[in-house]
């Protein structure tokens, strides 16, 4: 099985690197699609260098989720299944997918009404995406795949739940390949252009409209003009951890007479800003954590500037 073959590439890249580095600890790290993994790739860790390993029991959500702890506590730490610069003590270690996903693509194409079309998908399906451009192009399609830019972003077609400057800007429609709704609502709701999200691994086509998540973020805004209180949230996640914007943001607030309080959390949970009690908070970490948001107000930057700017 192929899969099976990627992830013995895998352990046999990370066992040449402990060795050549002389690692006497490991940490590993995989997001919620490879977590199952992890038992293996500890199992052979500890019988072919028979040094300790420690698995990471924490969500990651992206590259710029690295375990801080975790590699406090190692001499490498190999992070799994995203794509980023590997430096000192962290090694990604990227997993493509076996998923054939021509399937897929060819059930998505009498979903799609335009003619020029973005081709996006994530990491693990990269290895397909020309045979995508392909089958859209049979079907008289004009297929189009670019490299985005910004952090974390190393091949054409790939997107982040945070960044699609892959699609591009000439597009009528966006196809992404993989799975769930994350990725595909983020592509909506930044290029606002309709979504044909479809999933290699269930054979679903979906489609997504930007329009109610454009609303949902207006309606969270118009909530906020009524604020008073403000929490202005800083993670302190590694790549999340954006002090500087969290002070612009600081000055903002103060020049507009606005009473703001800096927050330091690791997780950004609703409960946990529930329990500050604040009006409204503005989010500096991962812009995508506001849709989680049901019962407090969570803003990104932009958002916020357009609540000063509305408020006058
Ligand atoms: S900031 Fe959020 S959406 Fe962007 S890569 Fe990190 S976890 Fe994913």
């Amino acid at each position: 099985m192929q899969q099976e073959t990627d992830l013995e590439v895998a352990i046999e890249g990370l066992i040449n690197a402990i060795k050549e580095r002389g690692a006497n600890s490991v940490g590993i790290q995989l997001p919620e699609g490879f977590i199952r993994q992890a038992r293996r790739i500890s199992g052979e860790i500890q019988d072919r260098c028979g040094i300790p390993v420690i698995i990471s029991g924490r969500p990651t959500y992206g590259a710029c989720d690295i375990d801080k702890e975790l590699l406090g506590m190692v001499d490498l730490l190999f992070h799994f299944g995203h794509a980023g610069e590997s430096m000192g003590k962290i090694i990604f270690v990227e997993m493509r997918s076996s998923v054939d996903i021509r399937p897929v693509v060819e059930s998505a194409i009498k979903y799609l009404k335009g003619n020029l079309i973005s081709i996006v998908t994530t990491v693990q399906h990269l290895g397909m995406i020309k045979d995508a451009g392909e089958i859209l192009t049979s079907a008289g399609k004009r297929p189009l795949i670019r490299k985005g830019s910004g952090d974390g972003l190393r091949y054409e077609g790939q997107v982040l739940g945070c960044n699609a400057s892959a699609v591009d800007e000439r597009a009528e429609e966006v196809l992404f390949i993989g799975s769930g709704r994350f990725h595909p609502e983020g592509i909506a709701r930044i290029t606002k252009k309709r979504v044909v999200a479809a999933d290699p691994y269930t054979g679903r086509v979906e489609t997504i409209d930007p329009e109610p998540l454009i609303r949902r973020r207006w309606g969270t805004i118009a909530k906020a003009l009524g604020a008073r209180v403000f929490g202005v949230v800083l993670s302190n996640k590694m790549g999340q951890y954006r002090k500087k914007l969290a002070d612009e943001i600081m000055k903002e607030a103060k020049d507009h007479s606005i009473e703001a309080h800096l927050i330091l959390l690791d997780e950004v949970r609703e409960d946990l800003l529930i329990n500050l009690g604040m009006d409204a908070y503005i989010n500096t970490a991962c812009p995508r954590i506001v849709d989680d948001m049901r019962h407090v107000i969570l803003l990104n930057p932009d958002e916020f500037r357009e609540v000063l700017r509305m408020r006058g």
